[in-house]
């Protein structure tokens, strides 16, 4: 079988390099085509001589996940679908800002974490995705997009949160936030690239020692008695743990802060009592905060808070000096919005026949 030259980061690619007795600069140029000149053909690569384009051609390829879909909101916001084999499908989405944007990526296909309100956790799991499979998103939608007239390139920020857990994903994960960061990739600021977990604290400690980068931390509840009911995680890993990994985060982070999700769930965490509790749980973290106004699918359970409670809830973290931001729901006509990535998971983890059946239970 062909060696996948998408799964290498730099290291991985002057390795391979040097097991056929090629210099360490040709995995640099080779990086710079694939990421920066989005070849994926080896003889597109004409600084290579002839004799090494043919070997390579013969041992490895640059293989990018297939393309099924790709679609653009009324708000601009792109989506595009991914290919990842026997029938699964994952889903990257572009979100653009005044000058730039933002890319979403996944991790996983599907979820194994379960959390009650995500329309992932609900699809089950099906398997980690692999390097090639993360960059490759990336690889894609920097096609796409292109660059400014400035020749900068259109995707200034990348966070880690579509579809999956990048933690549950470690070394694949790493390996891709390695070709953002890296000169001869994408060139990203460890400052712009944002990775979000549900609380893996083992794992949040291992990424502040081998690639601290910018973390997003989905807190969603203020005590754990709410939190174990909707991030099953918090059972092992409860808030006062969390707490603390978040400090130790913070002592290498690229930022002064770690920034909370925080989902509005109607009557579930979203009551001024919420927001007053949240105060004191965070009080020794600098933090902020993001509120995401709950993203409906079907058969979810829950509803949106309404804009009352929102602003309430706003109000009162502000007033104690917090910095509070309220996601603006965007790509909605194309199901682009958080927590709706939904692709197409071949569930391994018969998740979905237990939530119909607690949806039936539910009803009768
Ligand atoms: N697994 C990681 C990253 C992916 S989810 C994590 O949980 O952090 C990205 C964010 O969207 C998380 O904060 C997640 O809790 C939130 N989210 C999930 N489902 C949602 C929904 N239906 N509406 C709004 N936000 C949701
Ligand atoms: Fe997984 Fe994140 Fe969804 Fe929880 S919110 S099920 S951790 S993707």
């Amino acid at each position: 079988m062909k060696t996948n030259l998408l799964n290498f980061d730099l290291n991985g690619l002057t390795q391979y390099f040097a097991q056929m007795g090629e210099k360490p600069f040709r995995a640099k140029q080779v990086m710079r085509w694939i990421h920066q000149s989005g070849a994926s053909d080896f003889d597109e690569m004409t600084d290579l001589a002839k004799s090494l384009r043919a070997k390579l051609n013969e041992n490895a390829v640059v293989e990018v996940p297939k393309l099924m879909t790709a679609q653009e909101s009324s708000d601009g916001t792109r989506k595009w679908l991914l290919d990842v084999g026997t029938g699964n499908g994952v889903e990257t989405v572009f979100i653009p800002e005044s000058e730039r944007g933002t890319l979403c990526i996944s991790s996983q296909i599907g979820c194994a974490l379960e959390c009650t309100f995500c329309s992932t956790g609900r699809q089950g799991f099906n398997r980690n995705l692999t390097a090639a499979e993360i960059i490759g998103q990336l690889w894609w939608a920097n096609k796409a997009l292109g660059v400014t007239p400035k020749n900068e390139r259109i995707i200034s920020n990348v966070v880690m949160m579509g579809m999956g857990e990048p933690l549950a994903n470690f070394d694949n994960v790493v390996t891709a936030l390695n070709i953002m960061l890296d000169d001869h990739g994408y060139g990203l600021s460890r400052r712009r690239v944002t990775v979000s977990t549900s609380g893996m604290i083992p794992q949040m400690d291992r990424l502040k020692e081998v690639m601290p980068v910018a973390l997003a931390v989905s807190l969603h509840a203020s005590n754990d008695a709410v939190r174990d009911q909707i991030v099953p995680l918090n059972k092992k890993y409860p808030l006062k743990e969390l707490m603390a990994a978040c400090r130790r985060y913070l002592e290498k982070a690229p930022r002064d802060f770690v920034t909370f999700e925080y989902v509005m769930l109607d009557g579930v965490n979203d009551q001024a009592q919420h927001a007053r509790e949240l105060i004191q749980l965070v009080r020794d973290v600098p933090c902020k905060f993001n509120l995401i106004p709950f993203n409906s699918f079907p058969n979810s359970g829950y509803n949106r808070s309404t804009n009352a409670n929102i602003q309430v809830f706003r109000d009162i973290l502000q007033q104690a000096g917090f910095v509070v931001t309220v996601r603006k729901t965007r790509g909605d006509d194309i199901d682009a919005a958080c927590g709706q990535l939904a692709g197409q998971v071949k569930d391994k983890t018969r998740r979905q026949q237990k939530w119909q059946q607690v949806m039936l239970e539910q009803r009768g």
